[in-house]
């Protein structure tokens, strides 16, 4: 058979599109273990998940049989204003690496909100409607979600309140511009617009908040409010369906060439871009049909997999939320004010926690200042301005590089970049003047942390 020649940058055609979400959990041998209600103890049911998230949601939360769920026309007419994203082959980044390894990078950076959250923001904007709801509530961190939000939010008609995590509100003013440009509402938190905001703001004087706890004041404004559900924008399992169409988008790029990945790698806050990046490649592992390397990354500041226990905890600081067994650092856990907004999370999305405790992926934990290095570098070879998040992906992709340089292999070798990171100059300036820390939370803050995780029986 000819060869094909490999185009520098992989676009799958419109009719490639993939028309169904694959649900990983429909293949694992072992399901990951259930949300329960904090009130019983027991498994949550969709009627339970009902009062706070919209109907078809809850489903696929709780969807742990079907392999592929299809994709509602109107969603993939949306796809087709940003998708298929480019899987991208980094030749100048390997050329100034001196490495014989092969580095792609799916690059989810090519819409507004400037990353892959559009993917499921969309997604959850259409089934709201569908429901016939007004609005929906949620948290930022960084700001990528909520800026994804409203733009699915407005295009739907939908209204959107957004409370945004107060170091990012302070540091980003011009991310919630674009978020009010699509028309959303934007509260930083804590506030004191909510009972839970009022309690951790006493609590906790002078906080910058966290993610844990703007869910926690998004899920009161959502409940108490007629026509109004609640929306996240990763760690829930519907969330990573929804990304699988990252992974089944590279998986379908790769086949095309003939291709084969050896090393996978995604950054990891919640879990959704890299849960669904590895989707088609982890199915293919646990059916044994191939074998690959897979890597998560995670800030040393938030140190979720590599330092967490897997247990039930809550998913908020304000504990509304159903539990959920995971990989965690504890839900009261204040994460150093680090620059890397969207891997601030004390948890990780339980299917890749159960991933991860069967040994099928590894997690690594890098500094803050090696991956500021790493996105500089990056930004000068390669020609985009990466995301801070993403540049946790690309750090632990050039240390694999330069393995292989050293053992001579020729690996392929594909990352998700995950974004772009113009919002986030201000983190940018902080290393250029030497001013960024690499603060790592000690052993005795991390238990105490866990300390306060609920007693189950
Ligand atoms: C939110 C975000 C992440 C981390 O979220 P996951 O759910 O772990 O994927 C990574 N990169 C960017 C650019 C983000 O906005």
């Amino acid at each position: 058979m000819e060869k094909k020649e490999i185009p520098y940058k992989i676009y799958l055609e419109e009719r490639e599109l993939p028309r169904a979400w694959y649900n990983l959990r429909a293949d694992m041998k072992k399901k990951p273990a259930p949300l329960l209600n904090p009130a019983t103890g027991k498994p949550i049911t969709e009627e339970e998940l009902e009062p706070i998230f919209c109907r078809e949601l809850a489903r696929q939360e709780l969807n742990d049989t079907d392999r592929f769920i299809p994709i509602p026309d109107e969603i993939v007419d949306f796809y087709k204003m940003y998708r298929p994203s480019p899987l991208v082959r980094a030749y100048c980044l390997e050329k100034k690496l001196g490495t014989p390894a092969k580095i792609y990078y799916k690059f989810e950076g090519n819409n507004t909100s400037g990353s892959h959250k559009l993917n499921s923001a969309i997604a959850q904007a259409y089934y709201a409607k569908e429901q016939g709801l007004v609005g929906v509530t949620t948290e930022t961190g960084a700001g990528q979600w909520g800026t994804a939000l409203s733009m699915a939010c407005s295009y739907f008609g939908l209204d959107c309140k957004v409370f945004m995590v107060k170091c990012s509100y302070e540091q980003k003013p011009h991310r919630r511009e674009v978020m009010r440009t699509y028309g959303a509402d934007v509260t930083p938190s804590p506030s004191l617009l909510t009972e839970v905001g009022r309690k951790i703001n006493a609590e906790f004087p002078g906080t910058t908040g966290s993610l844990g706890c703007a869910i926690s004041e998004a899920v009161e404004a959502a409940t108490t409010r007629e026509g109004y559900r609640y929306v996240l924008g990763s760690v829930l399992s519907q969330v990573m369906l929804h990304q699988s169409i990252i992974g089944l988008e590279t998986k379908a790029a790769l086949d095309k060439y003939g291709v084969k990945a050896d090393i996978v790698i995604g950054c990891a806050g919640g879990g959704s871009n890299l849960g669904g990046l590895i989707a088609p490649f982890m199915g293919e592992k646990i059916s044994g049909k191939a074998d690959y390397q897979i890597i998560a990354v995670e800030p040393a500041s938030c140190p979720t997999l590599t330092r967490g226990k897997y247990l039930y905890d809550f998913c908020d600081t304000g504990r509304v939320c159903p539990l959920a067994k995971m990989y965690t650092l504890g839900s009261g856990f204040m994460p150093a004010p680090n620059h890397a907004g969207g891997l601030r999370y004390h948890g990780m999305s339980s299917t890749l926690s159960e991933l991860y405790d069967e040994g099928l992926m590894e997690a690594r934990a890098v500094k803050q200042t090696d991956v500021f290095a790493a996105a500089e570098y990056f930004a000068r070879i390669e020609g985009i301005l990466p995301a801070p998040e993403s540049a946790h992906a690309i750090k632990v992709a050039m240390d694999e590089a330069i393995k292989c340089r050293e053992t001579g292999e020729a690996k392929t070798i594909v990352f998700c970049l995950t974004g772009t990171g113009y919002f986030d100059m201000v983190s940018y300036g902080k290393y250029h003047d030497g001013v960024m820390s690499d603060y790592v939370p000690t052993d005795d803050e991390i238990a105490a942390s866990l300390s306060k995780t609920p007693k189950l029986p």
